[in-house]
């Protein structure tokens, strides 16, 4: 452990970001990077505390006071070898994770908890400065070949791991480059793509195909993939979303957050599209639900210079992130408040959608809400929602973004053609730990199997499954296990 008082000397300092109104001018990244006296400073903030909840915190078991000390000592390619046993692609992750090792941190009881996320970030940003990230070279390959199905953070961890076990890994993308929600979910100003290029780039000089514009179900047989690959990962994302059924559906200017945010990371990555210009430019915005998608909704609208950007979130308003009562928070991630709303947005919390209303010429130009109160249980979850009488009222608004999350992944084509049978949540069946479906060569991870989740969750489930795939094809593995790590 390097610096025994580090965490009683000094506070948790995050690095600068852009100011708000600078940020909104552009779609890029805004948040800086340490200084390297900063950086030290941070890493020396953890306690190296015994019993580290951080490291099981973390979905891919990251090995996290071990880097804090290495990072405190500046032994980086000691810093990135640990970081990356168990992650590979710490640069998406010290991003745009949640997380929820600093939630776990027991530092975090009574003072702010280390900033595990930006040391990662920093980490993988130095190792690649200092050319340590490099293709991985597999010289024995198996003959085994294997195809994966999507290019998600799960599909990419997944190519990456049975890549490193040798065998020829060939990854189908529908979309017409790679990265699933990374590339087409999460705007640039969470994410920049050249951060994905540079991962993307590396995988392929390490061996892995990548097929783009090619569906599986659609332009080739999923049977026949099945059939003429040794092993097949589905990592096609939980992509079917929430609708909001009330009258007034179908005006114009009502939209699935996914159009809208879709299309504009396209027109930033000049990437072709064919749906029509969806543009929150000068209206009134309204956002319904509080989650990422939500808060990416109103960060894109700030950039479009919308009129006004509202919220509005059925929940009650959640309390402060920790309390003396209850160390750990309590409520779900979804809730927080982010880096978009500093940028401008109102929130509304228990607020339900009753009506969208339109003009003579079928646009959007009002919304219908009300009020809600929660009923609970006698453990305090939410049960029902009832409307505050006299609370009805109308906002006036012109384009409405629905994200209110995604039910499961698509069954036309593939999941129906392969056959692979579907959980009772909707998702595809395969259980977690083993990840096989009922079809014998054909295995699930991410949120495809998973129901929508966390970046973090989808690399360890693409990194487990490939252990799985592995084993699968020569009887043991030698991949990495987080389960093995402590
Ligand atoms: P996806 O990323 O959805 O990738 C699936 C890929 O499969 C897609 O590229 C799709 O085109 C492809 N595909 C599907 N079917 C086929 C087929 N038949 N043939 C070929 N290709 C196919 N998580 C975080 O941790 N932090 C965040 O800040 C965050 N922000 C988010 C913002 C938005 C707007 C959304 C929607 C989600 C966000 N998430 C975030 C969640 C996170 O992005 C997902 O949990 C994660 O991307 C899931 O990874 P995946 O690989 O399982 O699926």
């Amino acid at each position: 452990m390097g610096k025994v008082t580090g965490f009683k000397e000094f506070d948790r300092e995050l690095p600068a970001k852009k100011s708000p109104a600078e940020r909104v001018s552009n779609y890029k990244e805004f948040v800086g990077l340490y200084s390297d006296e900063k950086l030290n400073k941070q890493a020396a903030r953890c306690m190296n505390c015994g019993i580290p909840f951080c490291h099981s915190g973390c979905p891919l078991g990251n090995i996290i006071p071990e880097f804090n000390d290495a990072v405190y000592k500046e032994n980086w390619e000691e810093a990135y070898n640990i970081l990356s046993s168990t992650n590979n692609f710490p640069e998406f992750t010290g991003r745009i994770c949640p997380a929820p090792c600093e939630s776990a941190c027991v530092l975090g009881i009574n003072r702010p908890p280390v900033a595990i996320e930006e040391i990662e970030k920093h980490i993988i940003e130095i190792a690649y400065s200092k050319g340590y990230v490099q293709p991985h070279n597999t010289h024995l390959r198996t003959g085994k070949s294997v195809a994966v199905v999507g290019s998600g953070p799960a599909g990419l961890a997944a190519a990456a791991q049975l890549n490193k076990a040798g065998h020829l890994v060939t990854v189908y993308e529908r979309d017409d480059k790679a990265g699933g929600l990374l590339r087409y979910g999460i705007p640039d100003f969470k994410l920049d793509k050249w951060v994905v290029d540079r991962r993307i780039k590396l995988m392929e000089e390490s061996g892995i195909l990548f097929k783009y514009n090619t569906e599986v179900g659609k332009d080739i047989s999923a049977k026949e993939l099945a059939e003429n690959f040794d092993a097949v990962v589905l990592a096609g994302g939980s992509t079917i979303p929430r609708n909001l059924n009330i009258p007034g559906r179908e005006l114009k200017g009502v939209y699935f957050a996914m159009e809208f945010l879709k299309q504009q990371n396209k027109r930033v990555g000049n990437s072709p599209f064919d749906a029509e210009d969806i543009l929150a430019t000068d209206a009134d915005v309204v956002v319904i639900g509080g989650g990422d998608t939500g808060s990416d909704c109103v960060g894109t609208s700030n950039r479009h210079k919308a009129k006004s950007v509202k919220q509005f979130e059925v929940m009650f308003k959640p309390p402060g992130d920790r309390t003396d009562s209850m160390p750990w928070p309590t409520y779900p991630m979804v809730l927080k408040t982010t880096s978009s709303h500093e940028e401008g947005c109102e929130r509304f919390w228990g607020v339900n959608t009753k009506k969208f209303i339109g003009d003579e010429n079928g646009n959007l130009k009002s919304l219908l809400v009300t009020d809600v109160n929660w009923e609970k249980d006698i453990f305090g979850r939410p049960i029902k929602f009832n409307e505050v009488e006299g609370s009805e009222r109308e906002i006036p608004c012109q384009r409405v973004f629905l994200a209110m999350g995604f039910l499961h992944p698509q069954f036309e084509g593939m999941l129906e053609e392969l056959g692979v049978e579907i959980d009772e949540r909707g998702n595809v069946k395969a259980r977690e730990g083993v990840y096989q479906t009922n079809v014998s060569n054909v295995f699930a991870a991410g949120d495809m199997r998973r129901g929508q989740s966390l970046v973090v969750w989808a690399i360890s489930e693409g990194r487990e499954a490939a252990r799985k795939v592995d084993e699968y094809l020569m009887g043991a593995t030698a991949l990495a296990s987080k389960d093995a790590v402590s």
